[in-house]
């Protein structure tokens, strides 16, 4: 299996504690709604990362499914 490269653009993905529609079809579960160790409660202070990219089979559904346009998926 190829090994993918996934890049979130936070400057596109700015509310992802609403949206965390990648996070729903990501089959193998690469992608995790994490904390950034700020302020708990403060929406803004949590991010998708791609916390398991070895799992990643590079099927391009986070990227569809993006509405803003945030993910990259690339062969390393
Ligand atoms: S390309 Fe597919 S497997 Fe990889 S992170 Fe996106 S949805 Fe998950
Ligand atoms: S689908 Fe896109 S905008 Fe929505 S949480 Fe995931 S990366 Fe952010």
């Amino acid at each position: 299996m190829s090994k993918t490269k996934i890049k979130v653009d936070y400057s596109k993905c700015t509310a992802p504690v609403d949206c965390k529609q990648c996070l729903g079809v990501c089959q193998p579960a690469v992608l995790i709604l994490t904390f950034t160790d700020k302020d708990f409660y403060n929406p803004k202070d949590w991010k998708i990362f791609p916390a398991f990219p070895g799992l990643c089979i590079g099927c391009n559904l986070c990227v569809d499914k993006c509405p803003e346009n945030a993910i990259t998926v690339s062969l390393k």
